[in-house]
């Protein structure tokens, strides 16, 4: 049997009746990872022996593919950029503690943007991760080694994380289900933060199932992130039972009709989606999102303002690259962030950093603050009128490596996963369907966005599911 082929429900399944053992599954994903990931690139590392030994301390355990800015002990922790390199974790996120002692053991760091910085994982300074559908295109960006991991069957299911968008279009760019948690409900300590006020961990699994098993095995309450609540965590995967959309009223976003930069197969796919809800009895409901036009320019200056200010202790004191050419304090700092950081990095602390200097930050960071309110509002308003949004989840299928050359046109393909991300509600990527092959394009997986309001993840994942269901 392939193993490597299992999503998490069945190899679950398998290590209840005995049909095979942790080490068996950790095993099969090194054998495949050896086959196949020589072409895609989706792993940084894979410490085999680590691996081998939490399976054999816990025989009924599932590996996950884990996110490369997620601290595991023992292994890198690199976020995909040089000012990390030779970096060792000395301890494990709570992401991974709670998964650990629910059934799961951390197996292989997998490739990203530099810092979460980006959509196509090209901004990795530490290697190449291919589209496992077409290997001359990206994975996208920035959980795009997650998304190629699980796409190219090279795990069971991985960790992402989502600022902007980055488990959400990956996810569609490689058919994968990813979904991005709601502000709070998953615990960012020992994840290194981008954007504190927008990060947040969630899986790329196989099947909705499988995704909700594994957020519910990584959510909760947790005394290291004063974000997180007390509110227990529902049962996700035993609430996915029955789920259907009949009655369910499904919101399309007014301003979204005929907008500019959609692909015409993305968008045949989205219709074909809304009409797939339709048939299988959920209700369409025209929302406004009055405000969604902002939500980029609001992204790029709240998301820079609060990496600029935690990145800054990348300074080659305390981790990391340390410059050699340094001669005093100040050329230490500014010379090891100099070699250390890759262009997209730099770009976006020089942005952060002016956003919030003195006599702009009322016009930057201060106002974009208010319009961030003014988007939540909506979706509080949009939400009360229905119980999810579909909308596309990027504007395009997967793009051709180096084929986005301007940063302005790769910030574009989080068009419609950042307003939700500015709102703090949750919502997730499901596939859709393939484009139509063409002569300069192969079929290229495609996913819908569903979003739900803050919290509302089990309607998240029980929508998803019944979607999931509708396509077969
Ligand atoms: N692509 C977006 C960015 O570059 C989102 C990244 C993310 O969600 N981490 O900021």
């Amino acid at each position: 049997m392939e193993l490597w082929k299992l999503g998490i429900k069945a190899a679950r399944e398998g290590l209840e009746k005995g049909d095979f053992t942790s080490r068996d599954l950790v095993e099969a994903i090194i054998a495949r990872r050896n086959e196949a990931d020589t072409k895609i690139g989706a792993y940084l590392t894979f410490d085999e022996e680590q691996a081998l030994a939490l399976a054999d301390a816990n025989p009924k355990a599932v590996p996950i593919a884990v996110k490369d800015l997620i601290n595991v002990t023992g292994q890198p922790c690199t976020c995909g950029s040089k000012i990390l390199k030779g970096y060792i974790s000395p301890y494990d996120a709570t992401v991974i503690r709670n998964m650990k002692a629910r059934g799961f053991i951390p197996a292989g760091r997998v490739n990203m943007d530099e810092f979460a910085m980006g959509s196509s994982t090209e901004n990795s300074a530490l290697g190449v991760t291919r589209n496992p559908f077409d290997l001359e295109r990206v994975p996208g960006g920035s959980s795009g080694g997650s998304a190629a991991a699980v796409g190219g069957e090279l795990c069971y299911a991985a960790l992402g994380t989502d600022t902007g968008g980055s488990i959400r279009q990956p996810a569609s760019f490689c058919n994968c289900v990813g979904v991005k948690p709601s502000y709070g409900r998953v615990s960012r300590f020992g994840v290194t933060a981008f954007a504190s006020s927008l990060d947040q961990v969630g899986p790329l699994a196989k099947s909705v199932e499988d995704a909700a098993i594994l957020l519910g095995a990584i959510a909760g309450h947790d005394e290291m992130d004063g974000t997180t609540p007390k509110d227990p965590v529902p049962d996700y995967a035993a609430l996915l039972a029955g789920a259907s959309l009949k009655g369910v009223r499904i919101g399309v976003v007014k301003e979204y009709a005929g907008i500019a930069g959609l692909d015409p197969e993305v968008k045949r796919i989205t219709d074909e989606a809304i009409a797939k809800c339709t048939a299988a009895g959920a209700e369409i409901v025209e929302v406004s999102l009055p405000h969604a036009e902002y939500a980029m320019a609001v992204y790029y200056i709240i998301a820079p303002a609060e990496a600029s200010a935690n990145l800054a202790r990348f300074d080659g004191v305390r981790y990391g690259h340390r410059s050699e050419r340094s001669n005093d304090v100040f050329s230490l700092y500014t010379r090891s962030r100099a070699e250390g950081f890759g262009p997209e990095v730099k770009r976006r602390i020089i942005m952060g950093t002016y956003v919030l200097s003195s006599g702009y930050y009322d016009a930057y960071y201060g106002r974009a603050q208010k319009v961030r309110t003014l988007i939540r509002c909506d979706f509080e308003e949009a939400f009360s009128k229905v119980d999810a949004i579909l909308t596309p989840c990027a504007p395009t299928p997967a793009f051709k490596l180096g084929e986005l050359q301007d940063p302005l046109t790769m910030y574009l393909n989080d068009l419609f996963t950042i307003p939700s991300s500015l709102a703090g509600v949750c919502a997730a990527s499901v596939p859709a369907g393939f484009t139509a092959a063409r002569p300069d394009r192969p079929a290229l997986p495609v996913g819908v966005q569903f979003i739900c309001a803050s919290f509302a993840e089990s309607k998240l994942l029980q929508i998803s599911k019944a979607f999931e269901e509708a396509m077969k």
